[in-house]
């Protein structure tokens, strides 16, 4: 029973590294060995001490491993920029995915696939610019996604899997860069530990979840909410470039590391502080998306 807990343990801590990790089976794996544990009555005192303390931080370690918005958050910025896509730059950017859309591909890059291992971030300076490519650690999300529009300027003559992995990041990273949690400050840390709603979380985790504490959608519902704007003010939105967003992100979201400190017990008073920001950057990202691909393949 024990050496079954410890090897979810251990599987928790893996996945948590490879960041391949499936939280629901991990879940599953947990209740059942807790239902088996409630049926076993040799367990002495300490070795059920024991037990909880692991489940406990298999849980955890699960929960930290979150990307930014989560699965349905970045389907969601891609269903709603698929809506704004010119017939002709969906045809387009279809072929490359054989046949298939960009939200089957929204959170491919959180599901470890064979490629360079960008890290799916933003880092600024003291003054929220972000910082220049000579400046950038070479692994930056910023560095990813000039060099993939820099590619697809050129499509038309670059191989078939190289443009299907360009738009594959540019569809998940420009997202990634409207997460505030993923917008990197000089001496802000990110992970430290909350309660939120009654659990301990770290900080960050709770802004990748922050869409599913009022709404539990999934894209298509997103997509029906959100998707609202007139002509005007989704060409206002998506006005600028990634480097511009990524700088007005910076400056708008640096205010979450007021809203909450180390230990902070976090309630409904936060979250409806901080929601409609998270929400907000989602719908930004979603048309920022759209134009760039429109920009890119509508020819
Ligand atoms: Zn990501």
């Amino acid at each position: 029973m024990q050496s079954r807990i410890y090897s979810s343990y251990a599987e928790a801590r893996k996945g948590l590294l490879e960041e391949t990790f499936s939280i629901n089976r991990m879940q599953s794996r947990i209740y059942s060995s807790y239902a088996e544990l409630k049926n076993c009555n040799n367990l002495n005192i300490i070795e059920m001490k024991k037990v909880v303390i692991l489940l406990a931080a298999a849980l955890c370690a699960a929960v930290q491993n979150a990307s930014a918005w989560g699965r349905v958050g970045h389907e969601a910025i891609a269903a709603i920029a698929e809506n704004h896509l010119t017939e002709r730059a969906k045809a387009n950017i279809e072929k490359y995915l054989d046949g298939r859309s960009i939200v089957y591909y929204a959170a491919w890059m959180d599901q470890q696939h064979d490629h360079k291992p960008y890290k799916h971030t933003v880092t600024v300076d003291k003054d929220n610019e972000p910082l220049s490519p000579k400046k950038r650690p070479e692994l930056d999300g910023m560095n990813a996604i000039s060099l993939s529009l820099e590619r697809l300027q050129d499509y038309k003559n670059q191989p078939k899997d190289t443009v299907a992995q360009d738009i594959k990041f540019i569809v998940h990273l420009i997202g990634d860069i409207h997460c505030p949690a993923h917008i990197v400050y000089p001496k802000v840390t990110r992970f430290f530990p909350v309660t939120i709603m009654g659990r301990v979380k770290k900080y960050h985790p709770v802004w990748d979840g922050m869409l599913d504490y009022n709404h539990g959608w999934g894209y298509n519902e997103w997509r029906e909410q959100l998707d609202r704007y007139s002509e005007e003010e989704i060409a206002a939105m998506a006005e600028g470039t990634p480097m511009s967003w990524a700088r007005e992100n910076a400056q708008r979201c640096r205010v979450i590391y007021e809203w909450a400190k180390k230990d902070d017990v976090l309630d409904r008073k936060f979250i409806n502080q901080a929601y409609p920001l998270a929400e907000d950057l989602v719908v930004k990202a979603s048309y920022r998306l759209a134009k760039l691909l429109n920009e890119l393949f509508d020819e």
